[in-house]
C-alpha cells in the first residue's frame, strides 16, 4: 500500500507518480489516447490490483465500474443481488431491466441458502443470450459484504463456491471491507468492485471506481466497456487516489477502532433501539465477519427512538460529525438511509454512521448530546 505503483528507482528521480494531463501520446507506443489509458492510472492500477491480488482497472466512478462489470454479461442477462446493496447498483439493475435487457432477483445476502436457492432458480429459468463476452451465460450473483447500510455479513466462501458450481460469476463490492479486511479473489470471485471515492482514496475529494480481476477475458472485456463507454477517471483523481491509499492502513485502523467504541456505546444509549456493528459479539454476522474479515470495518448503523423525525434531528444536531451522504473519509458522516431513493424499504429511524478519525470521545459527546436532544431520552 506505502510501496506499490511509484516509479522505478532512478537517482534524481521522483519518488511519487506524476499526474499525466495529457489526452493524447506520441504515436507507435502506449497509451495512444487518454480514454484509453494513462500512466497515473497504471499507478494506481498497480497498487490496487497489488493490494486485491488481481489486475484493477480504474474508472470515472465505482458506479460506472459496477456498471460496465454488468454490462459485459450477454443479453438478456441474469443477476442475483444482494436486497441491500448499495442503491445505485439496484437503480442500475432496474434501469437495465427495465429495458429489457436483463433480468434480476434481490436476496438475503446473509442467508447462504436462500441466496443459492435465488440462483438455482435463475439458471433453470430459460434464456437465449445474444451475445457472449465476459461472464458466461449463466448469469452473475453480486454480492455486497457487509452490505450498504444495514451490514449484513455474507459467507463469502460458501456463497462463491455454491454459485460457481450452479454457472454463474460471482462479483463482489469490496467497499465497506477495503482490500485490508477481506480478499475476495482469494476466495474465487471472478470480480471485486470498489468506490474509491470511500475509503481508499479517504478523504472525500475524489469519485472513482475500480475494478479487479484474475481473469484475462473479464479484463480485456472490462477495459473494453472503459473506453466504449467513456468511462475513465481523470488523471488527478487517480493520483489523489493514489495519495489517501498510501495511509489507508492507519486512517481504517483508527477509525474502526472508534467504530467499535462507539457501537458498544450507543448499544447501552436509552434513545438508541438497535445498533448493527459486525464487531458486535451480539450482531447477527459476528461469528461470520470473524472468521472471514480481519477486522469489522468503519461503518455503523443504528436506530434511534422517535421515527424519522427523531433520527432526521440527530444527523442535524451534530456538530462534531457532519450530517451528509457518503462515507470512508477521515471526517465522521452520519444520514438517515431512508431519505433515499430505492431506500423506502429500510427501517425509518435508521442512521449511518461512517466513522471518521476523529477523537473518539469528541464523536461520542457529541452523539450522545444529539441522540438525548433529538429522542428525549
Ligand atoms: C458509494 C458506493 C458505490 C458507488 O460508488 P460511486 O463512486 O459513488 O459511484 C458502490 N458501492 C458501494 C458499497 C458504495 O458505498
Amino acid at each position: 500500500m506505502v510501496h506499490l505503483g511509484r516509479p522505478p528507482v532512478s537517482p534524481g528521480g521522483p519518488v511519487n507518480p506524476a499526474i499525466v494531463l495529457s489526452s493524447t501520446f506520441h504515436q507507435g507506443g502506449d497509451p495512444v489516447y487518454g480514454r484509453d489509458g494513462n500512466p497515473t492510472w497504471d499507478a494506481l492500477e498497480t497498487a490496487v490490483g497489488g493490494l486485491e491480488g488481481g489486475d484493477a482497472v480504474a474508472f470515472a466512478s465505482g458506479l460506472a465500474a459496477i456498471a460496465s462489470v454488468i454490462e459485459t454479461l450477454p443479453v438478456v442477462g441474469r443477476v442475483v443481488v444482494a436486497g441491500d446493496a448499495y442503491s445505485g447498483t439496484r437503480r442500475f439493475l432496474a434501469d437495465v431491466a427495465g429495458r429489457g435487457r436483463l433480468r434480476f432477483r434481490t436476496t438475503e445476502v446473509a442467508d447462504t441458502e436462500a441466496t443459492l436457492a435465488a440462483c438455482a432458480g435463475m439458471v433453470q429459468a430459460p434464456n437465449r443470450p445474444s451475445r457472449r463476452e465476459g461472464f458466461a451465460d449463466g448469469g452473475l450473483l453480486w454480492l455486497e459484504s457487509p452490505t450498504n447500510p444495514l451490514l449484513a455479513v455474507a459467507d463469502l466462501p460458501a456463497l462463491i463456491d455454491g454459485a460457481h458450481s450452479l454457472g454463474l460469476d460471482v462479483a463482489v463490492d469490496n467497499t465497506f471491507a477495503t482490500p485490508l479486511l477481506q480478499q475476495p479473489l482469494d476466495l474465487g470471485a471472478d470480480v471485486v468492485v470498489h468506490s474509491a471515492t470511500k475509503l481508499l482514496s479517504g478523504h472525500s475529494d475524489v469519485v472513482l471506481g475500480m475494478a479487479v480481476t484474475r481473469r484475462p477475458d473479464v479484463l480485456a472485456a472490462l477495459r473494453l466497456r472503459r473506453s466504449l463507454h467513456g468511462a475513465a477517471a481523470g488523471p488527478f483523481e487517480a493520483w489523489l487516489t493514489l495519495r489517501g491509499l498510501r495511509t489507508l492502513a492507519v486512517r481504517l485502523d483508527r477509525a474502526q477502532a472508534s467504530a467499535g467504541d462507539l457501537a458498544r456505546r450507543l448499544v447501552g444509549h436509552p434513545g438508541v433501539t438497535s445498533v448493527r456493528y459486525p464487531g458486535l459479539p451480539s450482531d447477527p454476522g459476528h461469528d461470520r465477519a470473524s472468521v472471514q474479515m480481519r477486522g469489522f470495518g468503519a461503518m455503523v448503523a443504528f436506530e434511534v427512538a422517535g421515527g424519522p423525525g427523531a433520527a432526521e434531528a440527530v444527523s442535524t444536531g451534530v456538530r462534531v460529525a457532519t450530517a451528509a451522504t457518503s462515507l470512508g473519509g477521515v471526517e465522521t458522516l452520519i444520514e438517515r438511509r431512508g431519505r433515499w431513493v430505492m431506500e423506502e424499504d429500510l427501517p425509518p429511524a435508521l442512521l449511518r454512521l461512517s466513522v471518521g478519525i476523529e477523537d473518539v470521545e469528541d464523536l461520542w459527546e457529541d452523539l450522545d448530546r444529539a441522540i438525548s436532544e433529538a429522542t428525549g431520552g
